[in-house]
């Protein structure tokens, strides 16, 4: 028989490997921004056009290259970095398996330009699907710039497989935080499609995590430092009230790279127990630095998994230490409405799918009668910890002893926070709200008032019921009698397909759709015809903006873009039916103190503040 075995051509040899280290525009932001660390760089710009599908383009004031050393760097197994085997354990540069620039030379067009410090005239390189077209001296500042355009222009399939714009460049941020997060005393900035997205000057991490997640994290943050034999641990927690539903910002470095690690997830999380409701993610930006010997960073291509020796260790000393700075930073729980226990609402009744535009009121309600009235409707009895905001009310009840017996049976976490709610002055049935200029809604409770903000407080019921209908996919619509032509512009159009299925989630109903206009045949139940063109528009204006920020998700994003738009506003006059509708569905979420943008939606005044006042 005859020999059928062939080495691969190069070229072909690299698009393979090139699968295993690019696998979308976001994978050569980190594989450029790393090199430009690699080589000393202390001011790195990155510059993306169509989410990186068109270019990626890195400039450094590194160390550059010399005409000879460009031409290789595009060679497989290439690298400045090591030299032999053992390196491998003693590294302390992010590269070092030769392969990046290769791998992206073999499915893109690149072009280099680069000067050392010694040569006054530097070296533009052209490459295309892993062949040199040109290779000419050129003047250019020291340092080094990659562009890497139309990526996977030669493997259409993978080019498919890309997702929306969104979601890329949402990927882009991902990978220029990590990375600026480790490097403070680099300045960075990034561009897309022409605008600016970052501007990050030299400064401390503190600083460096202010200017990339908003001047509002400053005060979130809670020092964690310790230092033993095998690890040094510093860096940042997020205080236990800012912690989140879904992973927002959670990042750990191991000198200096970021990495992936379920396993010192959980000593984080675990240092939270008891602070955080069940369910909930802590922020944490934490460094760790080890011996390079006693990892293994050459598990995963992407390095973003790594192997410690002791990991037994670090777990608990990472536990203990997170511990230690929440402790020493008094962040035991206090009453907060941030994260005051009784708002714990159970569940099964934030579960329940509020129908509107009806009002329903049922004001035989009693939450402390044996049987639930409503099927739908149960507030559990006994709880493990903590009371729920009903007790805010109810507990104001004088003549039912009967039921009131059961109140002996909640066990409340603090009896300080609930147990004190319940007095004997007024009842259920006279619960009562009014309303102020037509914007707040004010309600006696057991220690005074509550204040609660309208417009607010219906962005976090629409809020919660849209991520809701989004996820578990049971949005209603109405039928438009006259389906809807809707102009937009054709990136707009784009942006919109890619979140269409979210949108049908929610009640949309989309039929055809060219260039610049789409159709539009059903709308949210919560909506009204005339104002579909201003909402859809709002939501693409919030999913342009919102891109610097990591709490980035689009259904997060969409939620709250539809939330704000479709909430009662201010200005609106509400009657009393309404109010107590309002409160009761506000407090049926799981989140009622707080609106999805982290704004308060009530403020309580106690009788106590306000005796003072009249001293
Ligand atoms: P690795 O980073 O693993 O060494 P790469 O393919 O990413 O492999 O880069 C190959 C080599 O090219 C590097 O080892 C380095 O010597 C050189 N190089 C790449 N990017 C830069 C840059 N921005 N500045 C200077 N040298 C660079
Ligand atoms: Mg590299």
């Amino acid at each position: 028989m005859a020999d059928i075995i062939q080495l691969l051509p190069d070229h072909v040899a690299n698009q393979i490997a090139a699968g295993e280290v690019v696998q979308r525009p976001a994978s050569v932001v980190k594989e450029l921004l790393e090199n430009a660390i690699d080589a000393g760089a202390t001011t790195i710009t990155l510059v993306i056009k169509d989410a990186g599908k068109t270019l990626v383009q890195v400039t450094d004031n590194g160390c550059g290259m010399s005409p000879v050393d460009a031409r290789l760097s595009f060679e497989r197994h290439a690298t400045s970095k090591i030299r032999s085997a053992e390196d491998l354990f003693n590294l302390h540069t992010k590269g070092f398996r030769g392969e990046a620039l290769a791998s992206i030379a073999a499915i893109a067009h690149v072009e280099l330009k680069t000067r050392t410090e010694n040569e006054d005239i530097g070296t533009k390189l052209s490459i295309e699907g892993s062949e040199v077209t040109e290779q000419v001296s050129e003047v250019v500042p020291i340092g080094t710039t990659i562009s890497v355009k139309n990526l996977f222009y030669n493997i259409p399939a993978r080019r498919n497989f890309l997702k929306s714009n969104p979601v890329e460049t949402r990927h882009i941020i991902d990978e220029f935080h990590r990375v600026a997060l480790a490097h403070p005393k680099v300045s960075f900035s990034m561009l897309h499609n022409g605008s600016d997205v970052f501007n990050l000057p030299q400064s401390n991490l503190r600083q460096r995590i202010v200017n990339i997640f908003g001047s509002k994290t400053n005060e979130k943050l809670v020092p964690v430092e310790e230092e033993t034999e095998i690890v040094k641990v510093d860096g940042f927690v997020l205080k236990p009230q800012f912690a989140r539903k879904s992973r927002g910002e959670q990042f750990f470095f191991v000198n200096d790279r970021f990495i992936k690690s379920p396993y010192l997830h959980h000593a984080v999380n675990s240092a939270f127990e008891g602070l955080i409701k069940d369910g909930m993610q802590p922020g944490y930006f934490l460094f760790l630095e080890v011996d390079p010997k006693s990892i293994d960073i050459n598990i995963h291509p992407t390095k973003t998994e790594i192997k410690f020796d002791d990991e037994h260790s670090i777990y608990a000393m990472l536990r203990a230490t997170v511990k230690h700075s929440l402790g020493q930073f008094s962040i035991a729980p206090v009453l907060d409405f941030n994260k005051e226990s009784g708002f714990d609402t159970p569940y099964n009744y934030s579960k329940k799918n509020p129908v509107a535009p009806t009002i329903e009121v049922d004001r035989e309600f009693n939450p402390f009668q044996k049987e639930p009235r409503q099927g739908n409707i149960q507030f559990p009895y006994k709880r493990e910890k903590g009371g729920s905001w009903e007790s805010l009310y109810v507990g104001l009840k004088s003549e039912t002893t009967e039921t009131l017996v059961d109140l002996h049976n909640i066990e409340f976490e603090s009896e300080e926070v609930t147990g004190s709610l319940f007095s004997s002055e007024e009842t259920q049935e006279n619960q009562t709200t009014f309303q102020l200029q037509n914007k707040y809604i004010i309600s006696p409770i057991k220690s005074g008032l509550m204040v609660i903000h309208q417009h607010l407080a219906h962005q976090r019921v629409l809020y919660e019921e849209i991520l809701k209908n989004i996820t578990v996919q049971e949005g209603v619509s109405q039928q438009l009698l006259f389906p809807l032509k809707l102009q937009f512009s054709k990136s707009d159009i784009e942006l919109i397909s890619g979140l269409k299925e979210q949108l049908e989630h929610t009640g949309f109903v989309f039929s055809e759709q060219e260039e610049d206009w789409l159709q539009v045949d059903g709308i949210p139940v919560s909506m009204t015809e005339g104002r579909v063109q201003e909402v859809l528009t709002k939501l693409i204006s919030d999913i342009k903006e919102e891109v610097p920020d990591a709490s980035f998700s689009l259904n997060d994003l969409l939620a709250k873009s539809l939330a704000k738009s479709l909430a009662i506003k201010t200005g609106t006059s509400l009657n009393l039916e309404e109010q107590i509708h309002l409160v009761h569905q506000l407090f049926a979420c799981k989140e009622p103190s707080v609106s999805p943008e982290n704004k308060p939606v009530l403020v309580t005044l106690d009788v106590t503040d306000l005796d003072k006042r009249f001293m």
